[in-house]
């Protein structure tokens, strides 16, 4: 366990960002994933006991093992960079994963339904990564050419086959040079504008999951429903060596 100090500390931490997201979203419902990527279980129980069931994590192992220690109430969402290849620990392994933030291509969804239908589990949330800043490092659908991501909403949405995915919203990681406090993101802009589109074209109302510690007030203001906080919470994390 967590000495009492480090578990008073979390979950003031926590309180403090809670607040300034309910403060911002002013009656609005914005949902805030404690990221705990690196962070070691002890950290995550006591925020578990302080109430907190949705926690974020970017790396398959690394959830699968946390999973299995810590309550099955959880709601996880994996946020992280995935590998077609790894859809399959995540369905078979994980009866309480909530969400995937990080589907960026056709083939991650169909990987990902059909991985989730052979090992019968619940339908899993999806949310599809926009690459909105056009970084060659980050991952996500293009905005440019958006075929890929068409043919993949019309396969959640309208295929039979596709029964073990529901298409909840979409996901950005806003680029580090747009974060200044206060001033507009044109990461958030343009996936809010996209979203836009897309729910008159569908007759949908997607979720944006667009946010982090240095920015997730001003993704708040732009629309975001869900935020993605680490640091803020946990303390900052050791650099990957
Ligand atoms: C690590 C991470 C976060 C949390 O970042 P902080 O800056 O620590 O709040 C959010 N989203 C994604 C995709 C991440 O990888």
């Amino acid at each position: 366990m967590a000495t009492p100090e480090r578990r008073s500390d979390l979950a003031a931490n926590y309180d403090s960002i809670i607040k300034q997201v309910n403060e911002t979203a002013s009656g609005k419902q914005v949902k805030l994933v404690a990221v705990s990527k690196y962070k070691p279980v002890e950290d995550l129980k006591a925020l578990y006991d302080h109430g907190v069931r949705d926690f974020g994590e970017n790396y398959v192992q690394e959830l699968l093992t946390k999973a299995e220690t810590l309550p099955k109430d959880i709601r996880w969402h994996f946020i992280g960079g995935l590998q077609s290849g790894k859809c399959k620990d995540l369905s078979n392994n994980i009866p309480n994963l909530y969400a995937v933030h990080s589907i960026d291509s056709f083939k991650k969804v169909k990987k990902m339904n059909s991985t989730r239908k052979a090992a019968e589990g619940n339908p899993v949330n999806v949310f599809l990564q926009i690459n909105t800043s056009g970084e060659s490092q980050k991952s996500g659908y293009s905005l440019g050419d958006q075929k890929e991501l068409h043919e993949s909403i019309d396969y959640i949405l309208n295929n039979k086959e596709c029964d073990k995915l529901n298409l909840l919203g979409l996901m950005t990681i806003g680029s580090f040079a747009e974060s200044v406090a206060g001033v507009e993101n044109k990461d958030f802009k343009a996936l809010t504008d996209l979203k836009k589109e897309l729910d008159a074209k569908y007759n949908i109302d997607l979720d944006l999951s667009m946010g982090m510690s240095n920015d997730f007030i001003e993704a708040i203001r732009q629309g975001s429903s869900v935020v993605r906080v680490g640091s803020s919470i946990f303390g900052a994390r050791p650099v990957k060596p």
